[in-house]
């Protein structure tokens, strides 16, 4: 299950009189924050979302921090936000992850320790403007997975992003307005809407907490191109997985909706969703179904999904860089900022 449970310690670091202050690990889940607060009245926050894996000899690992990181940094400018430096994130990071060692969940079973990096304006605002002070702030969770079994999605009548907007950043907002969409699409027996681009409705964008892809029938992979999707860092991962280590075409490119009948499989991909099948796309009736002629576990997906996760959990050496550095049994130095990050 994903869901909030708490682990016993987080990092708070406070800005204040134009720069950051010295970070520190606290057992006090709450935030105190003034009634008229930035976050609170104009919803001046960022995150992110990274998990912790336990590999099979006993070392605790992160898959690609930095890249958290310096999306962080993208975020946390478009908002207007000071941003936290890189450095210091990767060692926050770390201190969370050894302070709540005990809570990540064992090798083996799919589960992780869930880290939600975030960032809130914490000084009162009325008139629209940026606050003064900020906090920066990492809890960890223990989670499952995200999705269990096949999704069924719908093409929703809602739009996600606009041109221009922020869909390009991990931004709270871009999931307030997603709240209502997706207690109805549960009511109405969907996992999750697949927004289409907000300008034309022609073309697909992503679903509310991860992107998407499909498969051909010959085995190219085939992703949207968009300025208002989040470049989620999993994505990149499996592009260049299909392309590097598969030899499979790879295709980014704008998808319009009245091509999607023609692709035999479909995934979702995000650090919750890992590489979760879609088994089939409601548009206003029309339905497309994947995975007719492969079954998932024959498919080229579950090939992706397994050599990720394989990465992912030590099993495997993955390209350069994507894991931090192995966490020994002597909690030595876990985030290394890699560098490859693009
Ligand atoms: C976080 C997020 C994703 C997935 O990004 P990853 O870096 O792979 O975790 C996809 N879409 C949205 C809207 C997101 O917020």
């Amino acid at each position: 299950m994903f869901s909030y449970s708490k682990a016993p310690y987080r990092y708070i670091a406070k800005y204040k009189n134009g720069k950051w202050e010295e970070g520190y690990l606290s057992q006090d889940a709450n935030v105190v924050l003034n009634e008229s607060a930035c976050v609170l009245q104009y919803a001046q926050c960022v995150f992110e979302g990274l998990k912790a894996y336990k590999t099979r000899d006993g070392r605790i690992v992160c898959f690609r921090p930095d890249c958290n990181a310096s999306r962080m940094k993208d975020s946390a400018i478009r908002m207007a936000m000071p941003p936290y430096p890189e450095d210091k994130y990767l060692e926050a990071i770390d201190m969370v992850v050894r302070a709540n060692r005990e809570v990540i969940p064992p090798y083996g079973d799919g589960s992780s320790l869930y880290l939600r990096p975030f960032m809130i304006g914490t000084t009162p605002v009325l008139g629209v403007k940026p606050a003064d002070e900020y906090e920066f702030r990492i809890f960890a969770s223990p989670v499952g997975p995200y999705f269990d079994g096949k999704i069924k999605l719908r093409v929703c009548d809602f739009d996600r992003a606009a041109p221009n907007g922020t869909g390009n950043i991990k931004a709270s907002l871009n999931y307030a307005m997603s709240l209502y969409a997706i207690a109805d699409a549960h009511a109405q027996g969907y996992d999750e809407n697949l927004y289409l681009d907000a300008a034309t409705r022609r073309f697909l964008e992503e679903t509310g907490g991860a992107n998407i892809f499909f498969v051909t029938k010959e085995g190219s992979l085939v992703t949207p191109a968009s300025g208002t999707i989040l470049p989620s860092i999993t994505r990149r991962s499996v592009l260049e997985v299909a392309s590097k280590v598969f030899g499979m075409p790879v295709e980014e490119r704008r998808i319009s909706i009245d091509e999607i009948g023609g692709f035999e499989e479909c995934g979702l991909c995000g650090t919750a969703a890992v590489i979760s099948p879609v088994e089939s796309i409601d548009d206003h009736g029309q339905i497309y179904r994947y995975f007719r002629e492969r079954d998932f576990e024959s498919s080229f997906s579950w090939k992706l999904r397994t050599y990720l996760t394989e990465v992912q959990r030590g099993e495997r050496v993955g390209p350069e860089g994507w894991m931090s550095q192995p966490l020994s049994n002597e909690f030595e130095s876990l985030c290394l900022p890699s560098g490859v990050c693009d």
